[in-house]
């Protein structure tokens, strides 16, 4: 077997919120941490795009800040004008057609310029290996051995895996890492739901009422937000999230059918209809929220060397979840 290049102390394969924060916490621990990223941005599902000058957070689309820890990162962001509130309740058009207003008053945070603030935040001054995608993770000769598609490894003491779940376990079984089979049992329990992110570019102001965020309750679209009035796009720009159902039911389809079915069901919020949109492009989240929870803020799945899976799934659909799962990850490394 070709000999794994450089050495850590802890390989974290994701650079989303739950990879960043347990990298962070590793780091500022004295550790000698390395992230790897399939993805050429930051952030994994916390996304921003552009489509010319406008600009989209097209995954997740606000943030709670419940934790203590969380809480001063999304502080001292906010400090640095990196992170706002965007407001304290969305609009829902129930399934009746009725317009219902905000209620819980709960602040609903936002990165600034765009959502992708905060993990290049988080991500300052850790070694960041972006547009690597990790083929497989082995254990050989006590030590944790990834390896990449594009041919190169790299070794490390421990290792922390935030993709989601599923994705992980074919790294750990391209690797023949032999999991516990209760574990891997649990492990596979956990399922996501797909999501279509479909971003679009209007000649007009859009129609989304006030403050840019419209959740809907019946029919193909689940969410609409208009990014100018979030304050993160110079032009009209819609995000438009299709239904777990939705997204479901047309996966497989001709990406230019799905978007015509969503950019009928959204014509009420753009002025002019399907004629007021200029550019468009279509995201596929396959693993877009976890929809069954594995019930532990982290797995080790691995003792020695250790390898700890963590993200959103281990604690909740949130970006805070993803924070929780991945410092909690960090501190049972520390610990060990
Ligand atoms: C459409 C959508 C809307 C959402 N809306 C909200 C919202 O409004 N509020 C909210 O709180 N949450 C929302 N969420 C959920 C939130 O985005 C996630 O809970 C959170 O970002 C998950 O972070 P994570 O680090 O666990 O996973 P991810 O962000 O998925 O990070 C995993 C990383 O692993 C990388 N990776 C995977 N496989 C490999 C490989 N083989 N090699 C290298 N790297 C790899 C991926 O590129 C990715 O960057 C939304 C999600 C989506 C998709």
């Amino acid at each position: 077997m070709e000999s794994a290049g450089e050495s850590f102390d802890v390989a974290v394969v994701g650079a989303g919120m739950a990879g960043l924060s347990a990298a962070r916490a590793l780091a500022e621990a004295g550790r000698q941490v390395v992230v790897i990223d399939k993805g050429r941005g930051f952030g994994g599902r916390m996304a921003t795009r552009r489509l010319g000058t406008a600009v989209f957070d097209h995954g997740a689309q606000y943030f709670s800040v419940r934790s203590r820890g969380f809480g001063s990162l999304i502080a001292e962001a906010s400090d640095d004008q990196q992170a706002t509130i965007w407001s304290r309740g969305f609009p829902r058009l129930a399934a009746s057609g009725a317009m219902e207003m905000p209620g819980d008053g709960h602040p609903r945070w936002c990165g600034l310029p765009s959502m992708t603030a905060i993990p290049k935040r988080l991500a300052e001054g850790l070694d960041v290996r972006r547009a690597s995608r990790v083929a497989s993770v082995a254990v050989e000769a006590g030590k944790v051995v990834l390896r990449f598609e594009d041919g190169g490894a790299l070794q490390a003491a421990a290792a922390v895996l935030t993709p989601p779940v599923p994705q992980t376990l074919d790294l750990l079984d391209a690797g023949g890492v032999p999991l516990e089979a209760d574990e891997r049992a649990r492990l596979e329990t956990v399922t996501y739901e797909p999501c279509f992110a479909l971003m679009a570019v209007l000649n007009k102001p859009s129609r989304v009422p006030a403050p840019g965020g419209l959740a809907i309750d019946n029919g193909p679209i689940a969410w609409i937000a208009d990014n100018q009035q979030k304050g993160i796009s110079p032009l009209p720009a819609l995000t438009i999230h299709a239904s777990p159902h939705f997204s479901s039911e047309h996966f497989d389809d001709e990406p230019a059918e799905v978007a015509a079915l969503l950019l009928a069901a959204a014509e009420r919020w753009i002025d002019g209809g399907a004629s007021g949109v200029v550019e468009q492009s279509l995201q596929r989240w396959k693993f877009a929220r976890p929809v069954t929870m594995f019930e532990a803020p982290l797995a080790v799945v691995h003792r020695d060397p250790v390898i700890v899976l963590a993200g959103d799934a281990f604690v909740g659909q949130r970006v805070e979840a993803a924070v929780t799962s991945g410092a909690a990850a960090a501190r049972w490394l520390i610990r060990s």
